[in-house]
């Protein structure tokens, strides 16, 4: 999330000993504070400790009123004292420069001399769940690491799929009510909210404006979501992959260019196929996003994001382009040099029913299993994780697509045939980076193979991701266009590594935690409680059946697989002592993630056996249908 550095407005008392509030332009503009505690990937040394913050004066300041008073929160970018970035936004807004310049030098080509700036925008759709607050304290799992790490599925899940779009209910509505309000206050239009696929899973969008605003005020909806479910007795869920066996939350990233005159550059108009400057701005999107495919991978890398990736409702961890069938015949024919065939002009939809109207058709169906879809004026890149800071993920985008404009301006400017080289550039990117369109179904095993035959980089995890990026290209890529230095980029690469690993550990001890102090014991008394009986049984002359024998023989049978999950995993993290970085993160990944997949298989099966009086936390029922 955000970080915070509180002051007072108190200065020196004045030679009456008075106190004096004040608080100087010179203060709001830039800020020195102690950064030895936070991350830096190597940046720095502890006792390198100061770090200043810098009003991004394109984001607006606010105020949050508590109880207590009012806080003016001044949104700010942070670096080292050597003006080494160690925030997101620092990056981001440098990647928005470099965007606008090469965006701007390609109008330029096509004659327009007076746009200033070129924007890079974007809308985020926030997905969350909602957690009955009580419950949740139940569960250590959700309290140490915001996601459950052991959990029967209900009898009941998404498959009626009857939550979607239903209808909100009312502790809901008035949850969302307040968050609206809250937001509106902030100057964050909020504007969609439902319900999602999964039982006690949301969206809420706001509407979308240039990158830098919109990864702050993500990071607002996110606290103001998790402060007003508080108020309601709720407790609001972030993490990527909360449950499993059904949906995760995700974080669609609608991402647009537009002009200072507000003209979206990735509009297609009514003629694509003539259209030759959104062609310009197409090619660069399919080009850069196939050249720097494990780039746009690794932006959205994250622990709890890797659980989601490949899961069946989530997007593969490989990076994909789905058009949509208009541009798709637009891009093929360039390709062949070929006329247009099927060229589906607006029409109405007529739903059969006379006293319905026809309503205008778009022209080209939604795709849901698309990482990376054409939505008609903006790309939506659905990869991204629910809890993820938006800025990584579009400084990405900012950056390769500004390089491949210019690599067109550059190809241009020197040719002395512009028009020629114009169509030239566009067929040879398009004939080049075609592999990485695909309009198919992404959740299927088949495509996972054609991808392969294709050569696009499959990377299911943030260590592979990580890994993947090390590249001259990408580093170079970050030092020309200015965006990231070297050690900048390094030290981000290392940070990647870092959290990975810490959250793997985290999520470790919670299950030996928990199967310790909970699960085991708790088996262990309904065993007991079970052959008490039998003995009891036993002195009026009777006997426990034989099926409830067989039950008790199978309790201790996964009671034991559990028992030396259990103990295995603890030796593991002992044995994760020596390790860090990578070292420790790739580890992590090939012995610590099966050893906790291998303790929670038998104890999700022992919760279906064992009585529900005996079970020490709320069952994924409990959690997922508490409003019903
Ligand atoms: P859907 O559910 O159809 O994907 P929503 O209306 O829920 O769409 O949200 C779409 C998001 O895309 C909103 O945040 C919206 O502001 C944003 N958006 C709309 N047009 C653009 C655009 N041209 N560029 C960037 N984002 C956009
Ligand atoms: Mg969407």
């Amino acid at each position: 999330m955000t970080a915070e550095k509180h002051d007072s407005f108190i200065s020196a008392p004045d030679s009456h000993g008075k106190i004096i509030m004040e608080f100087s332009g010179k203060e709001l503009i830039k800020g020195e504070s102690d950064a030895s505690s936070f991350p830096s990937g190597g940046l720095r040394a502890t006792f390198e400790a100061r770090g200043y913050t810098a009003w991004d004066c394109t984001s607006p300041a606010f105020v949050i009123h508590d109880e207590y008073g009012a806080v003016l929160y001044i949104p700010t970018a942070f670096c080292s004292y050597n003006g080494e970035a160690l925030d997101t936004k620092t990056p981001l807004l440098r990647s928005m420069d470099y965007l606008s310049e090469e965006a701007t030098r390609v109008l330029r080509i096509f004659g327009d001399t007076t746009t200033k700036r070129v924007l890079a925008c974007e809308g985020p759709e926030q997905e969350y769940f909602l957690m009955d607050a009580d419950a949740f304290a139940k569960r250590k799992d959700l309290v140490y690491t915001g996601r459950t790490l052991f959990g029967a599925s209900a009898p009941k899940g998404q498959e009626l799929e009857d939550h979607y779009y239903g209808p909100i209910r009312e502790k809901i509505v008035s949850f969302m009510a307040e968050v609206n309000e809250t937001l509106w206050k902030l100057g964050i239009p909020a504007k969609t909210e439902h319900n999602e696929v999964a039982p006690s899973q949301h969206e809420l969008a706001n509407i979308f404006t240039q990158t830098n605003l919109s990864a702050d005020q993500n990071q607002l909806v996110m606290t103001v979501l998790k402060r007003v479910a508080k108020k309601h007795g709720f407790i609001c869920l972030l993490a990527e992959k909360p449950f499993a066996g059904i949906n995760g939350s995700g974080k669609h990233n609608n991402w647009s260019i537009n002009t200072d005159k507000g003209v979206n550059l990735l509009k297609p108009g009514n003629d694509p196929h003539s259209n030759i400057q959104f062609l310009v701005f197409l090619t660069a999107v399919i080009k850069g996003c196939d050249e720097y495919a494990s780039l746009l991978r690794e932006s959205v890398a994250t622990y709890g994001n890797d659980f989601r990736l490949g899961a069946n409702e989530a997007p593969p961890a490989i990076i994909s382009i789905f058009l949509g069938d208009e541009l798709n015949e637009v891009v093929n024919s360039i390709i062949n040099a070929g006329p247009l065939t099927n060229v589906r002009k607006n029409s109405l939809l007529r739903t059969g029913a006379k006293t319905l109207p026809g309503l205008p058709m778009d022209t080209t169906d939604r795709n849901r299993t698309s990482p990376f879809a054409f939505t008609g004026n903006r790309f939506e890149f659905r990869m991204v994780g629910s809890e993820q800071n938006i800025a990584e993920p579009n400084t990405a985008l900012n950056t390769i697509v500004a390089k491949e404009l210019k690599d067109f301006s550059d190809t241009i400017e020197k040719s002395e045939n512009p028009k020629e080289s114009i169509n030239e550039w566009i067929k040879k990117g398009l004939t080049d980076h075609q592999r990485i369109i695909f309009n198919g179904d992404g959740y299927s095993k088949e495509w996972l193979k054609e991808a392969e035959r294709r050569g696009l980089p499959n990377l299911p995890t943030t260590v592979d991701a990580a890994d993947a990026i090390q590249t001259d290209k990408v580093t170079e890529l970050f030092l020309e266009s200015k965006v990231l230095s070297p050690t900048e980029l390094k030290s981000r690469i290392s940070i990647k590594y870092d959290s990975f690993a810490n959250f793997a550990m985290i999520d470790s001890k919670t299950m030996s935690h928990m199967a310790h102090k909970q699960f085991l014991p708790a088996i262990n008394s309904y065993l007991s409680a079970l052959a008490k009986e039998g003995k009891e049984l036993k002195e009026c002359g009777l006997e426990l059946p034989g099926s409830t024998v067989k039950t008790m023989k199978d309790i201790i049978s996964l009671l034991d697989k559990a028992t030396i999950a259990t103990n295995a995993l603890d030796d593991l993290i002992r044995e994760m002592a020596p390790y860090k970085g990578r070292e420790l993160a790739a580890k992590a990944k090939d012995v610590l993630l099966p050893a906790m997949k291998a303790l929670r298989d038998p104890i999700d099966q022992l919760e279906l056996l064992v009585s529900k009086d005996y079970w020490p936390v709320p069952s994924y029922g409990d959690l997922l249908f508490h409003t019903v």
